[in-house]
């Protein structure tokens, strides 16, 4: 039995990668499940499985988990700690599916002790992929993209040279607003900016889609992860969501992915890499769809893409930075102290800031200055919104 760990069990990846344990049962040994505030959810999932431990992200919350695990046999706790914590139990293959900076800490003491890491917490590579990529080929650990571009370059890449290519392009749906007149955007409200077009995934990726802030974390991504240079990867705009990504190589061939937009297609090859099984997805009828169709981002439109350019080129902990200061401005815009375009007004005023600091950015890139740094870019977001708002 493959022994399996999921952080970020109650969120929209973690309740697939269950759906397609589900689907298997035996063959799995659920070794802890983490959440956040959904205490029922995963006391259910808990019970269900017979997980060794859950863990919720929040202390408050212990009382509440320990009751709904009452008599279960399953093992509860709390905090940023025990997190970490159930990421250092012995398991095959952990789901890192926490949303934000938070899932870092635990995605690092998996790799430490040289577990496979399915990664779908993309702010991690952003914030300290150096420092994830150096630890696991320090440990033999290997990373699994689970973010379906990821997931598609990797799937391209299978038995070719990455020196090989010359190009990684991602592809985004364009969100919510991609044929909103600029003007309206200003004005658009959490409610527009939480529904999308094709996917259907936790709150605040889908918002970070409409803005493209999820497509700039992902250019990052793309470069932590394949190693490629910033020049190599480009943003195609894709309405359909059909093509994940394409890699074009030195003698201008093109390999691509295309799948449904489920996310059980990326979690699943993740699952069971490098086999691939039956997946319960749909299957694409190419001559019913019968257009693909593609655009350039507009950067009017996205400044999102040119901050991650910018991040890219600064290097150091600016990464860490930009993922910060963009998951607070989140944080204001769904409170209503933000309008939708002054998120990336703010993300780029707080680099700004930050980077005027002798060295900050500068420093070595180890899980305590990623995380001081994070808090930084967090609270010179809340004084640039505090300044805005008056
Ligand atoms: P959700 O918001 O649906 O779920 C997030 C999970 O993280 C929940 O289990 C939540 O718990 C938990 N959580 C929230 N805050 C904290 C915290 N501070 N500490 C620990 N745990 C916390 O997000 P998604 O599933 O959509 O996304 C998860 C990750 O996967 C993100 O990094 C996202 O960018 C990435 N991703 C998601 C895709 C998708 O289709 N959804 C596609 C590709 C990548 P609770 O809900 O109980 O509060």
């Amino acid at each position: 039995m493959r022994k399996i760990s999921i952080f970020g069990a109650t969120g929209s990846i973690g309740q697939n990668t269950l759906d397609l344990l589900r689907r298997d049962r035996a063959a799995y040994h659920v070794v802890a499940l983490t959440g956040g505030q959904n205490i029922a959810q995963l006391a259910a999932d808990a019970r269900e499985f017979g997980a060794e431990i859950a863990v919720t992200a929040h202390e408050a919350q212990l009382p509440a988990l320990r009751e709904a695990l009452a008599g279960s046999g399953v093992e509860a706790a709390a905090g940023a700690a025990a997190l970490v914590e159930a990421a250092s139990r012995p398991a095959d293959w952990i789901m890192s599916a926490i949303v934000g900076a938070a899932g870092l800490a635990p995605g690092l003491k998996a790799l430490e002790q040289g577990t496979t890491l399915a990664l779908a917490n993309k702010e991690s590579l952003v914030c300290a992929g150096r420092l994830l990529m150096a630890t696991a080929e320090a440990q033999g650990a290997r990373i699994l993209p689970v973010d379906s571009e990821h997931s598609a370059v990797f799937q391209a890449l299978v038995g070719e040279r990455l020196a090989e290519v010359e190009r990684i392009i991602i592809t985004a749906s364009g969100g919510a607003f991609r044929d909103w007149p600029l003007a309206d955007l200003a004005n658009a409200t959490l409610a527009q900016a939480s529904s999308h077009p094709n996917w259907d995934m936790g709150q605040r990726i889908t918002i970070d889609s409409a803005s493209m802030f999820n497509k700039a974390l992902e250019v990052i991504e793309t470069r932590e992860f394949f190693g490629v240079s910033p020049e190599q990867i480009e943003v195609l705009v894709h309405p359909q969501s059909l093509v994940h990504a394409l890699v074009g190589f030195r003698d201008g061939a093109l390999m691509s992915h295309l799948g449904a937009p489920d996310m059980r297609h990326a979690i699943g090859y993740a699952l069971h890499w490098p086999d691939r099984k039956h997946l319960p997805v749909a299957r694409l009828d190419l001559a019913a769809i019968g257009q693909l169709e593609f655009r350039a981002p507009e950067e009017a439109r996205y400044p999102a893409l040119r901050l991650a350019r910018e991040v890219m080129a600064r290097g150091g902990l600016a990464g860490a930075v930009f993922n910060g200061a963009k998951e607070r401005a989140l944080d204001h815009f769904i409170a209503g102290h933000l309008g939708f375009t002054a998120m990336a007004e703010v993300t780029e005023a707080a680099l700004a800031r930050i980077e005027a600091e002798p060295g900050l950015i500068d420093d070595a890139m180890t899980l305590e200055n990623v995380t001081r740094i994070d808090d930084l870019a967090r609270k010179a977001v809340d004084l640039l919104v505090a300044q805005r708002t008056g």
